[in-house]
């Protein structure tokens, strides 16, 4: 084994919405005190949660589990707007940590109401953020996950369609099925741009590249954790053995028999310093070398809401997102 070689994908782990959805939660707490409920995991990795938690947040799905005139901070993955109401209606104070391009699918989809289309979104079932955005048009949405569910789908009116994205989708899988949604509805309206997340984008792009030099990818990630789940999948699409664990502890060392080079990703939810206990754990497995890939590097930041040091209005951080997915 001591032949091994690891190579570290670029970009890989925290992008942007995590990082804020964080330091939201953290400033929060450090502002308030404890106990800040937060609705829902605020970014799902169990290491995030479990720090969090043990500085002072309250995890909870439902609001109703929520003391009146409590501080409450919905997660990145954003929410429904009878959420919105009902957080409203229980008095409670309010931070939004969800993306602001999360935010951005959002307003579409308030556009494309007002237009009176129905919408179409691509996604995948049960995902929080699926759920919050779909909550955001009053007459529901169509959902479909598959090129069959295109085929399968019946809308009311075809000419008065357009659709929107999960941001963390398999950015070849949503082009089959946005491809599909365009030949079955030569008139559906699509987003202005892209949904899919710039950190989504690179962080696939990142492992294409990476996979291909390796005998095995590992990708550190929470298995709820959407955005990680598509890196593994698209190493495995390469025919290399991909596997995605939580931390080091997940490692199997059978795994590695007869590999000469690893790779390693993580999802834009997974904290570097798991990254690094991996890199610690096989350099003890006997590892001769790290090479550290070039990528794109990322600079994007997003503004912190009023009230917790920041100066974001929900307007003004619209100009941010589209320049960032125009990168
Ligand atoms: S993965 Fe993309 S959409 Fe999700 S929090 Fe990060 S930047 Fe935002």
């Amino acid at each position: 084994m001591s032949s091994m070689e690891l190579i570290l994908a670029q970009p890989r782990g925290f992008c942007a919405g995590v990082d804020r959805a964080i330091e939201i939660v953290e400033r929060a707490i450090a502002q308030f005190g404890s106990p800040i409920y937060v609705r829902h995991e605020i970014v799902h990795n169990r290491y995030v949660v479990d720090d969090l938690r043990a500085k002072g947040a309250v995890f909870i799905e439902d609001l109703a589990e929520v003391p009146r005139g409590s501080t409450v901070v919905f997660s990145a993955h954003g929410v429904s707007q009878s959420v919105r109401r009902e957080a409203e209606q229980l008095g409670l104070l309010v931070f939004d940590a969800t993306c602001p391009l999360v935010t951005k699918v959002h307003i579409e989809v308030a556009k494309m109401r007002r237009e009176d289309r129905e919408i179409v979104m691509v996604g995948h079932h049960g995902h929080p953020e699926v759920e919050g955005t779909m909550g955001q048009s009053d007459l529901g949405m169509y959902l479909v996950e598959t090129v069959e569910d295109v085929i399968n789908l019946k809308v009311k009116d075809p000419h008065k369609l357009a659709y929107v994205t999960q941001t963390t989708l398999s950015v070849d899988d949503a082009a089959e099925v946005t491809a599909a949604l365009r030949a079955r509805f030569p008139d559906i309206v699509e987003p202005k741009r892209n949904d899919i997340c710039y950190a989504t984008q690179n962080r696939q792009d990142a492992v294409k590249f990476m996979a291909p030099q390796c005998d095995i990818v590992l990708i550190i990630g929470s298995p709820s954790s959407s955005n990680s789940n598509r890196l593994r999948e698209v190493a495995s699409r390469l025919n290399v053995s991909a596997y995605l664990i939580e931390n080091a502890d997940a490692l199997d060392p059978a795994w590695l028999v007869g590999k000469r080079r690893v790779g390693i990703s993580a999802g834009a939810s997974a904290p570097e310093i798991l990254v690094q206990q991996l890199i610690s754990r096989l350099k003890e497995s006997g590892i001769a070398s790290v090479r550290k890939l070039d990528g794109v590097e990322e600079h994007v930041q997003f503004p912190l809401p009023r009230g917790l040091g920041g100066n974001e209005e929900r307007g003004s951080s619209i100009s941010t997102h589209d320049s960032v997915n125009s990168n």
